[in-house]
């Protein structure tokens, strides 16, 4: 739908619920509408990215589908935060990529594979690949130490830096929103509801995820999602501390800090991908958006190719095996850090920056209450 339509449509729902107000228990998105009389452009980006899909609200609406109102939150604001995340991209000839996000991902994944393969063909020889290595620098023999630091390094400076501008642009364009000082408090009280998963838990009861019925299912496999994913950044950034500063080279011991965070942010990982793309799988497609599921199942494939990855590397890695397996974990892992500024990864930045927002709001509604 053009952005002129999805903004009208988006304030005609909003119009409707602010009348009605059945669902202000759910999540934050229902008491921040309840806060204007009117929707432009910048209060539905707001709100839409405060939603957690949760579903709650679409299935106890009196006026979802088939009443004539045709009220269906959890597929309207899905719509405007791929919006938002298209719009507020860097550089904007890449914002094509959140609508095709699935295709997009799984050829810059299968090119950087096929780059990493032929390097190491080519650099390293078929026969270190093949060989068994052992001992500390084992995978350095395979791509040197260069090759596997200097790269990510850019990679990730770049992919943090689209994403800081990308809020930065979200937070301009929702500057007109009516809450208060934004103050350490906001970022605080932000950090805990997103770490919590505050808005999973929908009116209380859990997601109406994959259908109709209540679920704490999806609010457990995305914390396993999120949580391993930083126990793999702590074991990404000890290995880093270990051979950047002590001269202690990869691979490490089964007992180390860096194969012991790894291992549980892997076994996190693996769990909750699989168990979140199963409820992908069954879900009702009625309250969803066709390209954002594309773009959730994508980002939940390849992390869990790099998780899969990373454990089979770790298992069989004083095999001949190795060589290759590391030659497919680093496909993995590139492809990810290529494609994490336009993905789904997006709506982490989002989804916090219109926490704080919230938290600014509803402090500053309270205060005027009293
Ligand atoms: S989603 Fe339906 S029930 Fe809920 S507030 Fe809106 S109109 Fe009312
Ligand atoms: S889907 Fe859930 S989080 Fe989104 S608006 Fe409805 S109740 Fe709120």
């Amino acid at each position: 739908m053009p952005q002129a339509d999805l903004v009208k449509e988006g304030a005609r729902q909003m119009t409707i619920c602010n009348a009605c107000r059945y669902c202000e228990g759910y999540c934050a998105v229902f008491p921040a509408m309840e806060l204007r009389r009117t929707f432009g452009k910048a209060d539905l980006v707001y709100l839409a990215n405060l939603c957690f899909d949760c579903r709650d609200c679409y299935y106890a609406c009196q006026y979802a589908p088939p009443h004539e109102f045709a009220i269906n939150i959890p597929k309207l604001m899905a719509e405007l935060r791929r919006e938002t995340y298209r719009e507020f991209t860097w550089p904007g000839a890449f914002a094509p990529l959140f609508n095709r996000n699935a295709r997009a991902v799984a050829a810059i994944t299968a090119s950087a594979l096929a780059l990493i393969a032929v390097f190491v063909l080519v650099f390293t020889g078929p026969a270190a690949l093949f060989a068994t290595h052992l001992g500390e620098g084992a995978f350095y023999r395979v791509v040197p130490y260069a090759a596997m630091t200097v790269p990510p390094l850019l990679v990730s400076i770049y992919g943090l830096a689209v994403l800081v501008a990308g809020a930065l642009r979200f937070w301009r364009e929702t500057a007109g929103a009516p809450g208060g000082s934004v103050g350490p408090a906001a970022f605080l009280c932000a950090a805990r509801d997103a770490l919590g998963l505050v808005y999973l838990r929908g009116g209380g009861a859990g997601c109406n995820y994959p259908g109709a019925g209540f679920s704490a299912s999806r609010r457990w496999l995305h914390h396993l999602v999120f949580y391993g994913f930083l126990l793999d950044f702590a074991s990404t950034s000890v290995a880093a501390f270990y051979d950047h500063f002590l001269g202690w080279q990869a691979p490490y011991p089964f007992w180390s800090w860096p194969v012991v965070l790894g291992t549980a942010g892997g076994v996190g990982l693996m769990i909750g991908t699989a168990g979140l793309l199963y409820l992908k799988w069954k879900s009702d497609p009625e309250p969803s958006d066709r390209p954002m599921v594309d773009m959730d199942v994508a980002f939940l494939v390849l992390l869990f190719l790099t998780s899969v990855t990373g454990m089979a590397l770790l298992a069989f890695r004083e095999t001949p095996a190795m060589g290759t397996l590391l030659a497919i974990h680093l496909g993995a892992v590139a492809g990810f850090f290529l494609t994490l500024p336009y993905g789904k990864f997006a709506h982490a930045v989002y989804r916090y920056a219109a926490l704080i927002r919230y938290a600014a709001e509803e402090r500053e509604a309270r205060r005027e209450a009293n």
